[in-house]
């Protein structure tokens, strides 16, 4: 095959997910054209960035030209803006995508589909939010509908006197309130299904959460009956929206029971170990997935686990020099509470895994 009849794939989003996906993909035969309004975005390492905003739907079509196929790195893509612009399939799914970026319609969907959540409201005013406290009781967490991520957007309420001044620090958007849950674990499952419907599940991954960031994540986490849950769970949204590519599900788990936290219609961070601890990672498995082509083995091959490096980056030197250690730098400039890159521990031993965590985690502390 020439690099002239290589297939191509367009990127909506040029962070480190996309700069992983095309790394993923290039032993494949595929070529890579990134949209981004930052000509310096860690896509750019790997690829053509096509400057514009991802809610232009002229800059959409013009990256539409360039592909075969369009996926995105990033959940904050304006639906209507694909949905005039893009020429060309758009995967995973536009419509799941649709959900994923409003938390009520996200919570409802799970609601539909028999999916445990925490209980919630909707909010539109210090009424709605006195009534839904009333409805949810107190510790709650009120978030905004939209744009959240990494827990921005969201406050937690504990007593009365909490409530006017959380609404009024998130209050001229549509807000969502939900019972506070005093959960023992975070959990995520990451699914992958084809254009023809093959599926695949990695196995749960534990989950570690500060100021609302990931900070490092363990995996398999192995529990043979919420790993069976977590993969129905995931299927059915798989197969309702007939979707092509890689979804996570996070999950809080409480009283030993799963509840759905929220979904993201791609690779997710909570699955970056996959690059070296299973068969075949999330990144090139997404891959496969949009081009139909057959799925990757998505074994463990023993324990890993990730830690996020967040508004520094560790020496490269001090992180190699735990045995087992694989190192990610995505290229950016550091700035507080920004996602720099990561390294992987894998190692056959879980009780050696946990001691080399210990150790990288310090490397990793801001
Ligand atoms: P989110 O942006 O919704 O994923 O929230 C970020 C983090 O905040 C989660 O991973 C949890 O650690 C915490 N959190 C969010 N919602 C709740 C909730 N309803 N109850 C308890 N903790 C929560």
């Amino acid at each position: 095959m020439s690099a002239e009849n290589a297939k191509r794939v367009g990127i909506v989003g040029a962070g480190q997910l996309g700069r992983m996906l095309a790394l993923a993909g290039y032993p494949l035969g595929l070529r890579f054209v990134f949209l981004d309004k930052s000509k310096d975005a860690p896509g750019g390492q790997v690829g053509e960035i096509i400057l514009g905003e991802f809610g232009d739907a002229e800059k959409l079509r013009e990256l539409s030209e360039h592909v075969d196929v369009v996926t995105f790195d990033v959940e904050n893509v304006p639906v209507e803006a694909v949905r005039e612009g893009v020429t060309r399939p758009f995967r995973p799914s536009v419509d799941l995508l649709e959900k994923a970026q409003d938390r009520l319609l996200e919570k409802q969907l799970f609601q539909s589909l028999d999916i445990p959540t925490p209980p919630f409201a909707p909010v539109d005013s210090l009424a709605d939010l006195r009534a839904a406290v009333e409805e949810i009781g107190l510790p709650a967490v009120l978030k905004t509908r939209r744009l959240g991520y990494d827990g921005k957007g969201q406050r937690v309420l504990r007593e009365g006197a909490d409530l006017e001044p959380a609404f009024k620090e998130l209050g001229s958007v549509p807000l969502i309130l939900e019972g506070f849950v005093n959960f023992e674990r975070e959990v995520s499952i990451i699914g992958v299904r084809s254009v023809s419907g093959e599926a695949r599940f990695y196995p749960l991954s534990e989950n570690t959460h500060r100021e609302g960031i990931l900070r490092y994540s363990v995996a398999p986490f192995e529990d043979r009956t919420l790993q069976g849950l977590a993969e129905r769970h995931i299927e059915r949204l798989l197969n309702t929206f007939d979707y092509a590519g890689v979804l996570t599900i996070e999950f809080f788990v409480a009283d030993g029971k799963l509840i759905a936290n929220e979904i993201a219609p791609r690779v997710h961070n909570s699955g970056h170990w996959t690059i070296e601890g299973a068969v075949t990672s999330q990144f090139e498995n997404h891959i496969r997935a949009i081009l139909d082509l057959p799925l990757g083995d998505t074994t463990p091959m023993g324990h890993s686990a990730m830690v996020n490096f967040i508004g520094t980056m560790p020496a490269v030197e001090d992180v190699l020099d735990i045995p087992g250690a694989h190192y990610h730098s995505y290229g950016k400039e550091p700035r507080p509470g920004r996602k720099l890159g990561h390294a992987t521990l894998t190692s056959q031993s879980r009780t050696e895994l946990m001691m080399r965590l210990e150790h990288l985690l310090n490397l990793a502390a801001e």
